[in-house]
């Protein structure tokens, strides 16, 4: 009987429920040990047999960490451009004066300065997974050394347009990431 172990290949089916309410239902497959799902998932996983299913608790601790207070910053509200709205409580993407993208969730706002929570939204909630296996296969020695999958021979972030999904930063993904 297939298990999940080092160095396989595993796809499975979740759903995830926050503060009991089922946020996301998506299938996943991954490269079982080399810490490319969150932690406290990864560890559960271990073992389980196809088709196998299970519900996994996951802390914050182990999953998107805990919340950061310090993650909270002020910024001028001159750095945004004139003509961009600010949303209290929604998720923006942002560019930073370096190009970098990153997300941020206004908390709050006056004339002068916007406060920006930087925490991933998920920071400090508890997640609820029901999973179940749906296949295990062996990795390849190439997958096994770049730590990730890769599809027809390539990485499985240089098939996404613009980024690469897991920022391995390989050589394989130069040109495409
Ligand atoms: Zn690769």
């Amino acid at each position: 009987m297939n298990t999940v172990q080092y160095n396989t290949v595993v796809q499975f089916a979740y759903n995830l429920t926050v503060d009991g309410e089922e946020v996301e239902s998506n299938l996943l497959e991954y490269l079982h040990g080399h810490g490319n799902i969150i932690p406290g998932l990864e560890h559960e996983l271990m073992d389980m047999q196809e088709g196998e299913q299970k519900k996994v608790l996951v802390a914050a601790a182990d999953a998107y960490g805990e919340f950061d207070p310090n993650m909270v910053v002020k910024v001028d509200r001159a750095s945004f451009p004139e003509d961009f709205e600010i949303q209290l409580g929604e998720p923006m993407n942002l560019r930073d004066q370096s190009g970098h993208m990153f997300q941020a969730i206004a908390v709050a706002l006056d004339e002068d300065s916007v406060d920006l929570d930087l925490n991933h939204p998920m920071a400090g909630k508890n997640l609820e997974f029901d999973v179940t296996i749906l296949s295990i296969r062996p990795a390849t020695e190439e997958e096994i050394a770049h730590g990730h999958l890769h599809y027809q021979g390539g990485c499985s972030g240089c098939s996404s347009d613009s980024d690469c999904g897991d920022g391995c930063g390989d050589s394989c993904c130069d040109g495409c990431c």
